[in-house]
């Protein structure tokens, strides 16, 4: 096994565009943020794909060793339904609509949120943190960007001023954008506008009269910009020089690229040493997006219950579909790219189980201490996991052969070869051994969908000690019914 001891991980650092030697800021100490959701609907697919990515990241440096702290954050105030500021605070209006309190709505969402990353065996994060829970650490930093004279107050909000820090930083660097050609490009401010300029940010929101998420602050009673929470609660769990900060490619502007400039006006330096961008999910060859309906829900893949699917595809083999591109790579779904998966992964399960069962030999024709190497080079290779696969798909190719008596393996180079798939499949790779029958889940699916409509007609006739002796007996077998608006689902645990 390799440790961390052994330097070799060559990480793309999106700030300088390249791939560079990574060196941990603290010997075998490791400090990760990454940019989580936005509590205020259910978590999409193409968001679990980057957490998915940097769950494996999260894993890859737990294997080697490594003492992680990976702050993974809950946004729960502050992002804008307008990017650009203007608008809503989107969790305001999602309450405004469902007439919930703001509070509601967070808990929702993030239940659902840490529910689909527990389907898809993501490691929670070391830290959870969220905005609302730091506004009194938001609230100082404003005042710090402020004494160093790249703040200004307008009309009870408080904004980033992005021409003055322009002057002697360099504002857009990690997106490769010129403040000329953004100021070229966008729009003229409005005369409700408070902002100086189009480009500044903001970093307190004045609240509205009706506005029920508030905090008093010395510029009156408001609310964070969302740039913010991310600087401060990156820097106070991490300190104010840490490894990695991760998210999704869509973030990189204006996102980090706020975070950067707030934390240089502050801190005087950027805190990050590598930027990670993890990139986007299509679907059939399409951005995915709720108004155009070529969109999916993770809930959605594993019961099978949309119109884009055939049938259902358990989080294993979606996880394993991801899996297979690199995650800095567009990753296209389809129903065809899920069945391909899906073969693929049970190919991969059907030989992994049948290694126990190998006889072996007094000697061996399959390598596999070249073979471990090349597993660790693919994934020190800026963690490519498509590489990695193609390895165990080597692997797999040597077990069958051993299988047929055409190859044979000794005892040691066998028990070598279970610990490390052991090592790459479940651990580092996150993949289940469990979920991988489609077709058995599908069957269970149908028997617990025949309880849900046998429970409904129950209480239809008011037989509630059937219904919910239904609804108990499932519980026991670790099958959780959940009745909603558009009726009754269910979770296996
Ligand atoms: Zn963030």
């Amino acid at each position: 096994m390799q440790s961390y001891q052994n330097p070799s991980i060559r990480i793309h650092n999106s700030l300088s565009g390249k791939k560079e030697v990574f060196e941990a800021l603290n010997e075998g100490h490791i400090g990760m943020y990454v940019c989580g959701p936005t509590v205020y609907s259910n978590v999409h697919l193409g968001n679990c794909r980057t957490f998915m990515s940097f769950d494996m990241i999260f894993r890859y440096f737990k294997h080697l060793g490594y003492k992680v702290r990976y702050v993974r954050n809950i946004t729960d105030a502050g992002h804008m339904v307008d990017d650009a500021e203007d608008g809503e605070d989107k969790i305001a209006k999602k309450a405004r609509l469902e007439q919930l309190e703001p509070m509601e709505v967070v808990q929702r969402y993030t239940l659902d949120f840490h529910n689909t990353l527990e389907k898809f065996n993501l490691l929670p994060p070391s830290i959870e943190p969220t905005a609302t829970g730091h506004i009194i650490e938001q609230i100082e930093i404003i005042k710090e960007i402020f004494e160093k004279g790249y703040a200004y107050e307008a009309n009870g909000s408080v904004y980033f001023d992005v021409a003055k820090f322009n002057k002697t930083h360099e504002y857009g660097k990690l997106s490769g954008r010129k403040l000329e050609d953004m100021i070229a490009n966008t729009r003229e401010l409005t005369a409700q506008d408070d902002k100086k300029s189009p480009q500044d940010f903001a970093l307190w929101k004045k609240a509205e009269p009706q506005h029920i998420m508030r905090w008093p602050s010395p510029w009156g009673d408001g609310f964070p910009g969302w740039h913010l929470e991310c600087t401060v609660m990156s820097t106070k769990y991490l300190g104010q020089t840490f490894d990695i900060h991760g998210g999704g490619m869509d973030l990189k502007f204006p996102h980090h690229e706020c975070e950067i400039a707030q934390a240089e006006a502050s801190y005087g330096h950027s805190p990050v040493r590598y930027w990670m961008h993890a990139n986007m999910l299509t679907m059939n060859g399409k951005k995915m997006a709720k108004s155009t309906g070529n969109n999916i829900l993770p809930g959605e893949i594993f019961t099978g219950e949309n119109d884009l699917l055939s049938k259902p595809f358990s989080p294993s083999v979606v996880r394993f579909f991801m899996l297979q591109a690199h995650y800095a790579s567009i990753l296209d779904l389809s129903e065809d790219a899920l069945l391909a998966s899906e073969k693929g992964f049970a190919k991969l399960m059907e030989a992994f189980a049948a290694l126990d069962g190998l006889k072996t030999g007094n000697q061996s024709d399959f390598d596999v201490k070249a073979w471990e190497q090349h597993c660790y080079d693919a994934m020190n290779d800026d963690f490519n996991t498509p590489i990695l696969i193609a390895h165990l798909f080597e692997a797999v190719r040597h077990i069958n052969l051993i299988k047929e008596g055409k190859e044979s393996i000794t005892s040691k180079d066998k028990e070598a070869l279970q610990l490390t798939i052991n090592n790459f499949v479940f651990e580092v790779l996150g993949l289940e051994q469990k979920a991988g029958n489609a077709a058995d889940t599908e069957k269970l699916s149908g028997v617990v969908e025949m309880l849900i409509r046998f429970r409904k007609e129950a209480r239809e006739n008011k037989d509630f000690a059937t219904s919910d002796k239904i609804r108990d007996q499932l519980a026991e077998l670790g099958i959780q019914l959940k009745d909603g608006k558009e009726g009754t689902t269910f979770s296996v645990n």
